[in-house]
């Protein structure tokens, strides 16, 4: 079959220590230390193997995500960008929902022709952080398009327990648009994980800003508009994302170069502070000195966005303003899935303004191409177009 494969070299830098776990395994916990002179390109790989578990997906819609761009992106050595776990060659591609045409002889809740979201952590269940319910910590983390192969292809096998069944949303968007919208779902459990499993969720009524708004900030977005936010600002360099921003449910965009957005938020709030910031810039250091100076009384900030940053921090706020500050990865258990899932399926978060292009699989390097200009919403792949 067809996929879209990215191929690096392992050249550890000269100052990286590579652990014996690295070595054994040839996964690079670090992949922006390791990974040199990635090439992408759609080519032939080969069909995926169904173990007594699995499902093979016929892959219907798979969108490009940030991550993706930081493996076409390099850094002036040649390194990749993305810093976390991989493993090369493999397909890319984890944001997808697709359809059941073969299922191995030990599945017992799905059947061909079902319609599925896929998690992309592929947590074991077996150590220690899986067994006491923190799946997102999983110690022996496979991750769909990052160490095995992913969506940009026309199928993938997955052990059944990592679908969700999609059947909602399809019945209530129709098919084409359901499968786009079911592809979606990952991004979404990114930042419903981080505002209402880690943070706590917010009250009817909270003041909610969003520092960045790519796929997961205009998540975010949908999500506290839908939770019903009193008031929703969005902070963003690119116009093109704040109009997707306003589009998705935020009152108020700007660009935070062109004001001061804790004395934005400080006036939005009539002096109060807010309630939720979520930090989906991954430029903490910039956003939370903001963000410190505008919490309200029991405030809460989510960190989403990843950084290699260290961050100073006036703690007294903590105490003065009884506020919080969460971290957040991932996206499995705790019910996300199925409640980001219904939400779509009953219409209260509708998050297909953001999907901005689509392209067939063959184009799937000039999707992620278009990416880097980080102007889109979501692009979409359609391997079976
Ligand atoms: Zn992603
Ligand atoms: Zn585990």
């Amino acid at each position: 079959m067809k996929g879209l494969v990215l191929d690096a070299k392992w050249d550890p830098r000269p100052d990286y220590k590579v652990s014996d776990w690295e070595k054994e395994t040839g996964k690079a916990i670090s992949g922006n230390n390791v990974w040199r002179y990635p090439k992408l390109e759609v080519r032939e790989w080969p069909d995926p193997e169904l173990g007594p578990h699995d499902v093979l997906l016929e892959v219907q819609a798979c969108g490009v995500c940030g991550s993706d761009m930081h493996f076409y992106e390099t850094d002036e050595d040649g390194y990749i960008l993305y810093p976390g776990l991989t493993k090369f060659p493999t397909i890319l591609g984890h944001e997808f929902s697709s359809k059941v045409v073969e299922v191995g002889p030990e599945v017992t809740m799905l059947k061909v022709g079902d319609y599925v979201t896929t998690e992309e952590m592929i947590w074991c269940g077996r150590c220690t952080p899986c067994r006491n319910g923190y799946p997102n910590h999983c110690e022996n983390l496979e991750e769909i398009g990052f160490t095995i192969p992913g969506a940009f292809a026309k199928y993938i096998a997955v052990d059944e327990k990592f679908c969700w069944k999609v059947d909602g949303i399809l019945e209530r968007h129709g098919l084409e648009k359901g499968v786009e919208l079911a592809a979606l779902t990952e991004p979404t459990t990114v930042a419903y994980n981080g505002i209402f499993e880690r943070g706590g969720g917010i009250r009817p009524g909270h003041y909610a800003a969003v520092f960045g708004t790519g796929p997961i900030g205009l998540a975010a977005v949908g999500l506290l508009e839908a939770a019903g936010a009193g008031r929703i600002v969005a902070f963003e360099v690119s116009p093109e994302r704040r109009e997707l921003a306003k589009l998705v449910g935020a009152d108020y965009v700007y660009d935070p170069r062109e004001v001061a957005p804790h004395e934005v938020m400080m006036a939005l709030s009539k002096g109060e502070g807010f309630n939720m910031m979520v930090e989906a810039a991954g430029a903490p250091q910039l956003t939370v000195p903001e963000m410190e100076k505008s919490l309200a009384i029991n405030g809460k900030i989510v960190q989403i966005g990843r950084a290699a940053q260290r961050v100073p921090m006036f703690l007294e706020v903590l105490q003065v303003r009884r506020s919080q500050v969460f971290g957040a990865q991932g996206h499995s258990g705790h019910e996300t899935f199925p409640n980001v899932i219904r939400m779509v399926a009953s219409g209260r978060l509708d998050l297909s303004p953001i999907i901005t292009a689509r392209y067939k699989l063959d184009d799937t390097v000039e999707a992620i191409a278009k990416a880097t200009e980080r102007k889109d919403g979501k692009i979409i792949v359609r391997p079976q177009w």
